[in-house]
């Protein structure tokens, strides 16, 4: 089903008495999320993802705009009753209870019609099991589990309902590396395999462009872009989405345009036809530098460092607002290093923003 965000907007009133005015902590947020897609809500932390998935589960009311899943209206709709799975950075398991008895609280209550017998439940509970794959864990409690078993548990717990929308806030967080590799990849599978719209919560830029069909890039309450993960990489609506995704991240340089040229410190580096002259920021990608003896862009060489396949190069410049410039370079590329190393710059690997806003300058 697919799932509307209409100018959903969310204050919390300020309890500091010196800064009076209400936390905005998502603003005029409008997005559509088509059925059956995840996508990513991607931002630093205090950006306003958890408030819009709370928005979203029903936890939280708007204090303005408009949700619609499908075609109903459900900004006025109790969590109860808008059939979302929720999952957690915090598995929020209940000790007591075996991991089927977990997966099976959410049916237990059910009423009239909907009320399902011992073996109902029990045949959905092992279901749900199946497809995070613990189901030979039925019988354990919590506290008998890995950090991974029991978000699989909180996962199952969130499937077994069949919910419309499957709502995950940081479920990876407290999962050591390995763990969340293979979580994730788990969770993309389960979400192909059920085709349940799901929104997936993280800070984590890698994570988020590595499980989603679509990612959300927020800051300060407020979408910044929305795209396909490489499409949002490969071209960046200003300078924090940019800065935000990639690793190493982007190189990001003071410079100007004269002439139709960009200059870096003295050095014309890229013919930037149709940008009038202005001071501006220069952002390169890693890998959107080539090593060459008289190349364009001169740096003060630091270092080599070996990564399997590809190279780093490590240099500095006086115009670099990064402490240290990464070039990201092909084993076979030939690097004639000494004090100095020189690069020409990859034209769709570099981006212009404005000195003012950091919007895009596009040439
Ligand atoms: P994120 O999940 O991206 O880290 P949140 O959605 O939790 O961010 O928070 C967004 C902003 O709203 C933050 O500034 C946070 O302090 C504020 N906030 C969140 N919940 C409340 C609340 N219940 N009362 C007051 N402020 C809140
Ligand atoms: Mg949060």
């Amino acid at each position: 089903m697919n799932v509307i965000l209409e100018h959903l907007t969310k204050k919390f009133p300020s309890r500091n008495k010196k800064q009076p005015q209400d936390v905005v902590a998502v603003n005029d947020f409008s997005l559509e999320i088509p059925d059956g897609k995840l996508i990513a809500l991607l931002g630093p932390s205090g950006c306003g993802k958890s408030t819009t998935l709370n928005l979203l589960s029903g936890l939280l009311k708007p204090t303005s705009g408009r949700i619609f899943f499908g075609e109903d209206d459900v900004t006025d709709l109790p969590a109860e009753h808008r059939g979302v799975g929720l999952v957690f950075q915090n598995y929020a398991l209940y000790p007591h209870l075996t991991v089927k008895q977990n997966i099976t609280f959410p049916l237990e209550n059910r009423k009239g019609k909907d009320k399902l017998t011992k073996q109902q439940m029990a045949e959905k509970a092992l279901e749900a099991a199946r497809l995070v794959q613990i189901e030979n864990l039925m019988d354990r409690k919590p506290s008998e589990l890995s950090g991974g078993q029991q978000q699989r548990v909180a996962i199952a717990r969130a499937l077994v309902k069949m919910p419309r929308i499957l709502l995950l806030d940081e479920p990876l967080s407290n999962l050591d590396a390995r763990l969340r590799l293979q979580t994730r990849e788990e969770i993309r599978r389960i979400q192909r395999s059920t085709g349940i719209t799901t929104v997936f919560v993280t800070h984590d830029q890698e994570e988020a462009m590595s499980i989603s069909d679509q990612i959300v890039v927020m800051k300060d309450g407020v979408i910044q872009q929305t795209g396909a993960p490489q499409e949002v990489y490969d071209s960046p609506a200003n300078l924090f989405v940019a800065k935000f995704l990639g690793n190493p991240p982007i190189n990001v340089f003071d410079a100007q345009v004269k002439n139709q040229t960009l200059y870096i410190g003295e050095e014309g580096v890229l013919p930037v036809p149709s940008v009038e002259d202005q001071s501006v920021t220069a952002a390169i990608r890693p890998e959107g530098f080539l090593p060459k003896a008289d190349g364009a862009l001169t740096c003060n060489f630091s270092s080599v460092e070996i990564m399997g396949r590809d190279i780093s190069v490590v240099s500095t410049h006086p115009c670099s607002q990064n402490a240290t410039i990464r070039a990201i370079i092909s084993g076979e590329t030939p690097v004639t290093t000494g004090k100095t190393v020189r690069f020409d710059l990859k034209k769709n690997k570099v981006f212009l923003f404005s000195k003012e806003d950091g919007a895009r300058i596009f040439f």
